[in-house]
Formats: structure tokens, C-alpha cells, sequence
């Protein structure tokens, strides 16, 4: 465990069942440096208990250098409930999820993710405040944060396209969306508002077949929508997607989505860079979630300020993409620095 690359020093991992409700799953606590660890929670029906662990830590270091680059005074960490196959979640399992989180005295912040549900994220409010993405209070920003996650990513998709393609809209650009869920189905409607062409897979039919209806998508399967003949492929579904295997057969220019975790391993950055594939960090362009749930948690920002710090991710990867362009170095590794830089500078609060 302590040796596991995907563990990199976590303060703490909490494995948690709750007998009565039949609840399983792990919190980890990757850093808490820069302020309470933030990161949301997954439902997700894993092959096996290593495969959560693993997913587990990996998201939550993620949201360490997330929140770092985003400027947001958080650290990171993140929750999956061990779902069973074919069985929701139920509300008595997430109010025993709300006692877990709240047992972690603010040391951990939840929110949604992958299979979790604003109303899903209600019910763990009835056990514990240390809980966000459930609705704005007054006049701060706050709710459901994939509306602004799928912009942070159509806005990093104007920087790519800017930075690799030259070009300054996204007018007849076509795009390949792997994922057509809370964050993918958001991030379609924006890009077809700015008249992109849409390529898109989902394992769900049914998000296809409204994708078509709606934003005229040409419908891929799930096997094929990685090595689509367009301009952008944007991966909004589930991590590890960029891999030896599939990197050679990649066919777009730009790689930019809401996904977590896209890389396998940073070697596959790596190996993204020497291809000339311009790979906009995930936890940079998808950052636009967190610093909505951010806000709402610590009632800091209107709507308005929320939607303008999101619109921010634009300019940060532009900035990051400059510095790759001129020295040579992959954009992963310059965020990896950024993020590393700014958690130095903190110290663990918990
Ligand atoms: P979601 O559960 O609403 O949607 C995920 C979608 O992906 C579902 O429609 C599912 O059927 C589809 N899917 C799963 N495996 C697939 C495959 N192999 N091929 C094609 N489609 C597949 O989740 P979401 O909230 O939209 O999150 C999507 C991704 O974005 C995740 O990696 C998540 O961690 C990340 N993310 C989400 C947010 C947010 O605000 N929700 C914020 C940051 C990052």
C-alpha cells in the first residue's frame, strides 16, 4: 500500500460498510495542504475492491492538483461507494455515507460525481454539513456543478483549438465526445450552440439517441468513438482511456474533456506529446465543478463571479500551453509543476 505509486503519501484512507444498509466503499485523503480535502463522491460497480482502491486514490490526488492549479483553497480527496451490478444506491446508504463523511469533522468536503445525483447528495446532507453541490444560498453560486465542469471544458476547448489548430471559433470543428452524462451531454449543448459537429458515444442508447435528436450528433459505438476522423476528442466518461494501446490509433489533434484520470500513467502524456497531440490536463479543464462546489461549500462568489472564474480555465491552459510550445514540455508535466508548487506552499490542516 504505502509503496503503490497511486498511494503518493495520502494523509489517510478511511474504508467504511455500514451493515444495515448494505453500504460499502473508501474515502482518501490525498491532501490537505491548501485547505479541507474537496472532491466528490462515485457510485460505481467495481470488477474488484483493489480497482476502487485504486480508482479511489488516483481520483483523490487528482483533486489535489486540481484545486491547487484552480487557486482554490482546498486540498483533495475523493469517495467511491462500492456499488453492487445492477442495484442503485439507496437513500439509506447515502445518509450512512453522510455519517461516514461526517465522522471525518470537515477533514473531507463531498459532493457528486460519477452515478451520484444532486438529489442523491441531498439525502447525505441530512447527516453531515461537510457537503456541497446540493444549491446556491442567497445570492453565492452553488447546485448541480456539472453545468460549469462542461464549460470549464468547452472554454479549454477554444484554448486548444486556438493553440493547435490556429483557430480563433469552433465553427464546423468536429468533435468527438466519448460520455454523454451530466458533464458530456452539457458540454455537447455548448458546443453544437457554437457550431461544432458532434460525434458521440455513449454505452447508454438511450443519451445517444437524444444527442441525435437534439444536436444532430452522428451516434459511434463506444469501441470506435476514441479513434473518430475529427479535430477534438474529448473523453467525458470514465479515466485510464489513454493507454499504449490506444494512443497509437488516435486520429484527433487535440484531447480535451471532463474525464478524470484520462492518462493511464503520465508516460502516456508523454507518449500523447510525441505524437503532436496537443493534451489538455483533465484536472485543469475540468476544474470548472470544484470551484462551483468550492464556492457553495465556503459561500464565497455569486453566479456571475462563478461562471467568470470558470471562463478562467481558458486563459490558465493558454498560459500552459504557451510554455509548452516554447520549452518543449508536455502540458501535463508543466501543470504537475504548478500544482506541486502551490501545494509546497501550504501545510497539512488535519
Ligand atoms: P455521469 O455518470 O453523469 O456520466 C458518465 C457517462 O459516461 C454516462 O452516461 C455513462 O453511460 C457513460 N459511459 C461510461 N462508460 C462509458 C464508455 N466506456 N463509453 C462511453 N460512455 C461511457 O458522470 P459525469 O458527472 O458526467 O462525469 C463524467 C466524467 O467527468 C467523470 O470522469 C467524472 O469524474 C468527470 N468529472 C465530472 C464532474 C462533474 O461536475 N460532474 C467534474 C469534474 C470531472
Amino acid at each position: 500500500m504505502f509503496s503503490s505509486k497511486a498511494f503518493d503519501s495520502h494523509e489517510g484512507v478511511t474504508f467504511f460498510s455500514d451493515a444495515a444498509s448494505g453500504l460499502k466503499g473508501i474515502i482518501a485523503i490525498h491532501s490537505t495542504a491548501l485547505g479541507p480535502a474537496a472532491g466528490g463522491c462515485r457510485a460505481w460497480a467495481y470488477e474488484s475492491e483493489e480497482a476502487a482502491l485504486h480508482d479511489v486514490l488516483r481520483l483523490s490526488r487528482g483533486m489535489s492538483y486540481k484545486n491547487a492549479v484552480a487557486g482554490l483553497p482546498m486540498g483533495g480527496g475523493k469517495a467511491v461507494i462500492i456499488r453492487e451490478p445492477g442495484k442503485p444506491v439507496t437513500e439509506a446508504q447515502f445518509e450512512a455515507f453522510g455519517r461516514v463523511v461526517d465522522r471525518l469533522h470537515g477533514a473531507y468536503v463531498t459532493a457528486e460525481d460519477v452515478g451520484v445525483s444532486v438529489a442523491d447528495m441531498a439525502c447525505v446532507a441530512r447527516s453531515t454539513p461537510y457537503v456541497s453541490g446540493i444549491s446556491s444560498h442567497g445570492d453565492t453560486a452553488g447546485g448541480d456543478p456539472s453545468p460549469k465542469t462542461a464549460y470549464g471544458v468547452y472554454c479549454g476547448i477554444l484554448a486548444a483549438a486556438k493553440a493547435r489548430l490556429g483557430r480563433s471559433d469552433l465553427e464546423g470543428l468536429r468533435v468527438a465526445v466519448q460520455g454523454l452524462g451530466s458533464v458530456g451531454r452539457h458540454l455537447c449543448e455548448n458546443l453544437y450552440k457554437a457550431g461544432a459537429r458532434l460525434v458521440v458515444a455513449d454505452i447508454n442508447p438511450a443519451a445517444c439517441e437524444n444527442l441525435r435528436e437534439h444536436f444532430g450528433a452522428e451516434v459511434v459505438s463506444p469501441e470506435d468513438i476514441l479513434f473518430q476522423d475529427v479535430e477534438v476528442l474529448s473523453p467525458c466518461a470514465m479515466g485510464g482511456v489513454f493507454n499504449p494501446q490506444s494512443i497509437p490509433r488516435i486520429r484527433a489533434s487535440v484531447i480535451a474533456g471532463g474525464a478524470n484520470n484520462q492518462l493511464a500513467s503520465p508516460e502516456d502524456g508523454l507518449a500523447l506529446h510525441a505524437r503532436g497531440i496537443l493534451y489538455a490536463p483533465d484536472y485543469v479543464i475540468n476544474a470548472g465543478g470544484i470551484i462551483c462546489v468550492a464556492s457553495e461549500y465556503l459561500r464565497s462568489g455569486s453566479e456571475q463571479e462563478v461562471w467568470k472564474r470558470v471562463a478562467g480555465i481558458e486563459q490558465t491552459l493558454a498560459g500552459i500551453f504557451a510554455e509548452s510550445k516554447a520549452s518543449g514540455t508536455p502540458p501535463h508535466v508543466i501543470a504537475d509543476a504548478l500544482a506541486l508548487k502551490r501545494m509546497a506552499g501550504g501545510q497539512a490542516r488535519h
